[in-house]
Formats: C-alpha cells, structure tokens, sequence
C-alpha cells in the first residue's frame, strides 16, 4: 500500500466512527430529553420514558356506551363470544345500555367488532397496559381481568361486579364476614388484590348508576307533571266550554220560551 493509500485509509476510518458516533449521540440525546421523531431510539426505558405508541394500534377497547344503540352486531360479530351487555328503558321507554361487557382474558385483538358499530362508538385505543392502577375508565368503571385459569369459569353479574368494587374502594376492616367469603371467591391469593371477571368497558360504578338513576327520574316526575298539567288544563277548558255551551243552550230555550208565551 501506498503512503497516500495508507492515510486515505485513517481518514476514512476516522470519518466513519464520526458518523457513527453522531447517530449514536443523537439517539442519546433524543432518549435522554424524550425528543425525535417518534422518539427515534430503537428502545426506550419503559415505563420511565412513556411507550410511543404508531396510529392505528389495536389496544383495549372502549366504548362511548351514551352513543352505542344495544344493536348488538358487535357481540355477533366477535368470534370468540367475548362481548356481552344489559340495557334497560329509559324515561322515554326507550332502551338505553346499562351495562357492556369484553372479556379481556379471552379478546384477541381482532378488532371485527369496532368495524361493524354503527355507531362507531366503539373504538380500539393505544392502551395496552394492564396494572389495574392505570385501568380506570373514561366512566370511571374499573377493568376487571381473570388471574388464574381456574377461575376461568367464574362470571360475576352486574350486582357482584358493583359489590367487587364498593369492596375494593372500602377498608377491608369494615368488611362483613359476607364480605370476606365472597371477596375470598373473587380475591388473586398471591397478589391479594386482583380479580377475576369481566372486563368492564362501561358498565355503571354504583355512583355513576344512582347518578343516572337519578336524572332519568326527575326527568320522569317532570314529564309526569307536564302530562298531568296539560290533562288538568285541558280538563278545564273542555269544562269551560261545556259550561258556555250550557248558558248558551239555557238562554237559547228561555227565549224559545218567551217567544212562545208571546204567541
Ligand atoms: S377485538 Fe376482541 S371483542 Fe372485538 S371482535 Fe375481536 S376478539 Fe371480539
Ligand atoms: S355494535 Fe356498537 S352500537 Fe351496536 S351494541 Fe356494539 S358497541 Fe353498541
């Protein structure tokens, strides 16, 4: 090798270790200040720097339960069976969903059931954790999710669902004897704080369910009284005008009379 061969060669090596170095320098910078685009480093320290998450993901589902319509395609067109919901009449007596259900443990993520809403309420979000901390709703309901596969076979109804989480909200000395036999069906015993059951995307907490029950009874008590206003005034006037309708007819027969006696 020549000289000039030989030094070409330094600079070239000196050149490619800059470059090198620069991506290096720049994906520490972008990791160490969270910036980039879409935070460029390959890896992240998480949970301590948060997941970027591409549009499009499929994370856990939610629904805006005030927009779904209880249709139901979308419990048909899960092919797994994990959807399940309650409704109940509003003060229209209209159906109103009470209570939408996805079992967690068994979803896989196909997303068949957000393409066939109507309504579009029900959509995939970026979530994808599961500590139960970070699980609570839009609504305020908890997800709930199933620990030992033992336990698989267990649902629990809207009532147990509520009861499992006034229980959990409460200081587990102020529960029953009751209370504990029931939260020892429904307690993970190694962790001793989760559950199993289904995975509530809109069911009602007991707050929110009085909450709602409520304003759809002032609503009723209003459209009752509205009713009964509007049947007692038209009470009256059919009233009134029967009243008129009788002076009419007395003064119409006390001149047929006068007349008469005329002739
Ligand atoms: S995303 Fe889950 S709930 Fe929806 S259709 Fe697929 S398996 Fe069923
Ligand atoms: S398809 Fe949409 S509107 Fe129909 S029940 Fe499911 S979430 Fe509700």
């Amino acid at each position: 090798m020549s000289f000039l061969g030989w030094v070409k060669e330094i600079v070239d090596g000196v050149e490619s270790t800059a470059i090198g170095l620069k991506t290096t320098t720049r994906f520490l910078w972008e990791n160490a200040t969270d910036t980039g685009e879409h935070g460029a480093a390959m890896t992240r320290d998480y949970p301590v720097q948060p997941a970027i998450i591409p549009d499009g993901y499929r994370g856990h589902l939610f629904n805006d339960v005030d927009n779904c319509t209880l249709c139901k395609s979308c419990q048909r067109a899960c092919p797994i069976d994990c959807i399940s919901m309650e409704g109940e009449l509003n003060e229209n007596a209209k159906f109103h969903i009470s209570r939408y259900d996805i079992d967690i443990s068994k979803c896989i993520y196909c997303g068949l059931c957000t393409q066939v809403c109507p309504t579009e309420c029900l959509t995939m979000t970026k979530g994808f954790e599961i500590e139960p901390a970070n699980l609570v709703n839009k609504r305020g309901g908890k997800f709930l999710f199933r620990m030992r596969p033992e336990q698989t076979k267990v649902k629990l109804d809207m009532h147990e669902v509520e009861r499992l989480n006034a229980l959990t909200a409460a200081d587990p000395s102020s529960w029953t004897e009751d209370d504990k036999a029931f939260m020892a069906r429904v307690e993970d015993p190694e962790t001793g704080r989760f559950l199993f059951g289904r995975y509530g995307m809109g069911f009602y907490t007991p707050e929110e369910k009085a909450r709602v029950d409520r304003i759809r009874a002032e609503k009723k008590k209003a459209k009752e009284e509205a009713a009964a206003k509007a049947a007692a005034e038209q009470a009256a006037a059919n009233e009134r005008s029967a009243a008129e309708q009788a002076a009419k007819d007395a003064a119409a027969k006390a001149a047929e009379s006068a007349e008469e006696g005329k002739a």
